[in-house]
This record gives structure tokens, C-alpha cells and sequence, in this order.
């Protein structure tokens, strides 16, 4: 973590301040700060899943020093909606800030599971529901959610109204069709009113015109559900709950029974249905225990693991070592998800071994199979006329993506000026019609294994990452005692060598081992030189063999 002057930027001006800690450069982590004056909300608080090569790790967070260096003048976090990506952090944020989190009844509802299972504390979090309609005050500020079409039930757009200014962010969001509908209104009146800043969704910045529409998706699930031979495994998000709605549809329409396949997929229908969002016909669902032999062959699975993920129930069936399914000759198996990039190798293998099984995949369009849950460069287009802001700043992408979203706005005509590509941390200051960048706070990623932060600074990734290329070697010796015979060392390596040749550099570096304590003034030199030196003795055994340069332990054993 670093500091700078920027944290300590003077708080008591009236201008509009948008920070964000995460999810510009970068998918994931969504996290800014708005503040007017000395007040500040946080806006959304999630994670990432982590992509490359990180050892161990779960997932990370965005930085929170800065939030929680200015906690005292922190008003409330709102979230737009109740992705991972806007919530998933909030369990670690909670547990150092005592603000109410404002959120719509189904963003609740997930982060109430979120913090059964995430917060330590034991504290009652403060959770406020967000009605659409209702506009509400956190400090000074009035807040206004806006409902919009997105792929979870209940995401919003908040438009807030503060002393310094009319700021819009826009949450994940689609205009289906680029129309705004009635709904949308709300920011067509804020628009009117002025709007200072608009933080835009840029996701699918640089895919032209509108995103085809969720109905192409049902139609497909409808015609491959009546022609599939055998069963049909549906893999997609746990919190789309609209497509796991279309898909009881057809499953219903082509008189299969459904059976939901994971955790975490059966508490989000269970959420959903008790809030209403999901109408189930009677008959439809079924579970591994009662659904008999016959229903069973035309059963449509629904499940996740759609990124590859090596514990999902679908990697699981894809290396044949699920307890309860195997995939079969003439089932269908249908990704109605997208790939998040990144995953490309582990989703294909995937892909590979359940076409060797004999299923039928379908994981490409045509037909459409899936569509995005945010709008295209025509969506963009339409919301940033509706609101017509003196101020944008595209959000939620990688670099690629905001600079699409820049260059649409500026295609719309607003001055390039106007338009504010910020990295992490920066500050975005505006006053009037003027915009500054005063500085950087604190930003970053923490990374989280099991209960354990790991700053990306710290040693252990690089010392995992160099276990993992490098093997290791564990030395146990007895200093030499004069008058005494040499105790014989012990050298076991793993990850190193293959089969004999293995074992035999074990014993080469042993008898090396033997050699410096013998021969070289072993009793003379302290323990801490002793040790280097034999780390340094073994490790050249291996690399003249093997070209590996493993990490060396050693351990001393007194008599
Ligand atoms: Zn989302
Ligand atoms: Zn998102």
C-alpha cells in the first residue's frame, strides 16, 4: 500500500469528488468513493475472481485504506445491484466500517447470504432496502435508484443529488432495443435538471449497435430443449435468474422435468422465488432424490461452472468425477454464459472432454444461446443523450473498453475534455464546468486466501510461485561436534527430479552436504553462515543437473 498527499487532499471545498478503487483497467472489483464537501459515499464494494498465476489465492478486493483513513466523514455505501463483482467485498468492508448499506430488495437479500457466510465481526449490519420511486437521503445528499434491465433481478442506476452536484452512475445496465423506456425517465429529468457527472457502464463499449434481446435466448433454450435426444445441462451464472426462469420455461414446454445442480444456484432460485421474482410452474422442478429413472433421461440440469472453475459440479462431470452424473452419449450440454477472458483454456479443455463423452455442446452463436447483460455502443449512446452529463466517466472494462466508451461520448459530441479515463485511486475533481485530477490515494488489490490477506508486495506469492516452478528441497544436518562421528545428513526433494534420477541427486546433495561439513572448517563458522552455505551447495547440485534452481530448507538436528 502506498500513501500520498492525496489522501489528505483538502475535504472542505464544495466541489465533486469521484474516486475510483477498482473496476477501471480491469473487470471486477467495482468500488469508487462519491463525495461533495466532507461527506462520501462508497459506491458498490466488489471482488474479483483472480485470473493467472496466484497460487492459492480466492479472490481480491479492491484497497480499502482510503475509505477507511476518511471513515469518520463516510456517510453509507450504496450498491446498484447484487453481482459479486459490486458486493462481493462487502463482508471484509463491513467489518472495519459501521455505515448503513443501501440496496435494492434483491441485492439485500444476496448480501444478507454474502454476510452469513462472509463476516467474522458477528456484527448486525445496518442494511437499508432501496425502493424504486423513493428517493432517499444518505448525508446531505438525495439518492434516487432508477430501476434498469440488466441480467439480475433489481439492478438500479442512482441518480445522487448533492450540494456539490447532480451525479448519474449508471450501474450495469441495457436500454433494450437503445429505447429508453418509461422507467427510465427519472434520468431523462435529472438530465434536464444537469447533470455533472455521468459514470458509465463500458463493457460492451466496442461492440456496435444494441445487444440482441433476451427473448432470442428463450427461443433458442425452447427449440434445442424440444430437440435435444437426451438430457440437456444448462450452464450458466447462479444469479441469472432470468435465464434460469426462461430455461424452467422451455423445460416445462418440452414436459422435462428441471433439477438445479449446486448450492449456490438453489439458494439464489429459493431468494428469488420468496421475493417474487421467479414464477415456477407446478410440476416442473424435481431433485436428484425423486426424479425416477424415466423423467431422469430427459431431465434438463441446471448448473454453474461455466468459467471452468475446477470444484464446479461441471468440471467435476467434464472429468467424469461427479458421485451422482456423467454426461452420456446423445445429452446436451448448453453455455448460456459468457467467457470471461481469461478462462479461454480451462473452459475449452472442458469443452473438449464433454464432446469426448459423446454430448452434443453447444457453447458458440449461432443459435443464440446467451446474450450480454450490458448494453452495446447504442445503449451507451442513448445514455448519455438521455442524461446528457458535462461530465463522463466510463467505468466497469478494461482499458480497451473505456476508450471505446470515450470515444462514443466524443462521437456524441462531448469535448474531449470532458471525458475522464481514470486509473484507480485517481482523483476526479469537479467544480462547475471545470475538472481536475489533484493527485492519487491509496489503491490497489488485496489478495484473499481462505482468511488470510496477502498484500501483492508481500513474499509468500512469490515464494508459491517459486515453489511451484522451481520444487523444493528440504536439508536436515547435525553441525559437526568435534571428537564426535558426523551424523549422516538427510536431503528429500519434491517437485524437483523425476523417479531414479530424483532420488539419486537426493543422494549426490546429501554426500555434498557431508563433504562441506567436512572439509570445510564446518565447526568454525556460525550456524546462520553454515546454513547459507549449504543452501547454496545443494541448490547447485540440482542446477547442474537439472537446470532447476529449487527452494532450499534447511533444518539443524541437535543431539
Ligand atoms: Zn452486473
Ligand atoms: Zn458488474
Amino acid at each position: 500500500m502506498t500513501d500520498n498527499a492525496a489522501s489528505h487532499l483538502r475535504t472542505d471545498s464544495p466541489s465533486l469528488r469521484f474516486i475510483p478503487l477498482g473496476g477501471v483497467g480491469t473487470f471486477g472489483m467495482n468500488c469508487a468513493t462519491l463525495e461533495w464537501g466532507r461527506e462520501f459515499v462508497v459506491v458498490d464494494a466488489g471482488i474479483k475472481i483472480p485470473q493467472g498465476n496466484f497460487p492459492g489465492v480466492d479472490l481480491f478486493l479492491p484497497d480499502f485504506t482510503y475509505i477507511l483513513e476518511n471513515r469518520h466523514r463516510l456517510k453509507g455505501i450504496v450498491v446498484t445491484h447484487g453481482h459479486d463483482d459490486h458486493i462481493g467485498a462487502l463482508p471484509f468492508l463491513l467489518d472495519k466500517v459501521d455505515v448503513p448499506v443501501y440496496g435494492t430488495a434483491f441485492a439485500l437479500a444476496l448480501i444478507r447470504e454474502r454476510l452469513l457466510n462472509g463476516s467474522e465481526s458477528g456484527k448486525k449490519p445496518d442494511l437499508r432496502q432501496i425502493l424504486f420511486g423513493s428517493p432517499f437521503k444518505v448525508g446531505e445528499a438525495l439518492v434516487e435508484a432508477v430501476p434498469v434491465d440488466h441480467s439480475i433481478p433489481d439492478s438500479a442506476s442512482l441518480i445522487f443529488r448533492t450540494p456539490a452536484g447532480v451525479v448519474v452512475h449508471t450501474g450495469d445496465f441495457r436500454i433494450p432495443g437503445g429505447v429508453p423506456g418509461p422507467a427510465l425517465e427519472p434520468l431523462r429529468a435529472a438530465g434536464k435538471e444537469g447533470v455533472d457527472l455521468l459514470v458509465c457502464d463500458s463493457t460492451n463499449a466496442d461492440n456496435p449497435g444494441v445487444a440482441p434481446s433476451e427473448s432470442e435466448v428463450a427461443r433458442t433454450l425452447d427449440d434445442r430443449f424440444r430437440q435435444a435426444p437426451g438430457r440437456v445441462f444448462l450452464v450458466t451464472f447462479a444469479s441469472h435468474i432470468m435465464r434460469i426462469s426462461a430455461a424452467i420455461g422451455a423445460a416445462k414446454a418440452s414436459g422435462r422435468k428441471v433439477i438445479l445442480q449446486g448450492k449456490r444456484i438453489v439458494r439464489n432460485f429459493e431468494i428469488a422465488s420468496r421475493l417474487g421474482y421467479l414464477q415456477v410452474p407446478e410440476g416442473v422442478l424435481s431433485s436428484p432424490e425423486s426424479v425416477s429413472p424415466e423423467e431422469e433421461a430427459g431431465a434438463v440440469y441446471i448448473l454453474t461452472g461455466s468459467q471452468g472453475e475446477p470444484f464446479s459440479a461441471l468440471s467435476r462431470i467434464a472429468r467424469g468425477e461427479h458421485s451422482g452424473i456423467g454426461v452420456r452419449r446423445g445429452d446436451t450440454v448448453i453455455f448460456s454464459s459468457r467467457m470471461i477472458p481469461g478462462n479461454e483454456l480451462a473452459v475449452g479443455l472442458m469443452i473438449d472432454s464433454l464432446f469426448r463423452m459423446g454430448a452434443t455442446v453447444y457453447y458458440k452463436d449461432p443459435p443464440r444461446v446467451h446474450v450480454s447483460g450490458h448494453g452495446y455502443a447504442g445503449e451507451i449512446l442513448s445514455m448519455i443523450d438521455l442524461t446528457a452529463p458535462r461530465h463522463l466517466v466510463p467505468v466497469h472494462g478494461d482499458f480497451r473498453n473505456l476508450m471505446a466508451c470515450a470515444g462514443l461520448a466524443e462521437a456524441g459530441g462531448m469535448g474531449p475534455d470532458s471525458i475522464h479515463i481514470l486509473d484507480p485511486g485517481e482523483v476526479l475533481q469537479i467544480c462547475g464546468e471545470e475538472a481536475t485530477r489533484p493527485g492519487n490515494v491509496p489503491s490497489g488489490r488485496i489478495l484473499v486466501d481462505g482468511e488470510m490477506m496477502i498484500g501483492l508486495a508481500d513474499p509468500v506469492l512469490g515464494q508459491r510461485r517459486r515453489m511451484a516452478r522451481e520444487g523444493v528441497v528440504v536439508v536436515a544436518f547435525s553441525p559437526p561436534v568435534p571428537g564426535t562421528k558426523l551424523k549422516e545428513p538427510v536431503v528429500h526433494s519434491l517437485g524437483v527430479g523425476v523417479g531414479s534420477q530424483g532420488e539419486e541427486l537426493d543422494l549426490e546433495a546429501a554426500a555434498e552436504i557431508r563433504r562441506v561439513l567436512v572439509e570445510e572448517n564446518a565447526e568454525k563458522a556460525s550456524e546462520e553462515d553454515l546454513e547459507e552455505h549449504l543452501r547454496l551447495a545443494v541448490r547447485k547440485v540440482y542446477r547442474k543437473a537439472l537446470d532447476k534452481r529449487p527452494t532450499v530448507l534447511t533444518v539443524v538436528l541437535r543431539p
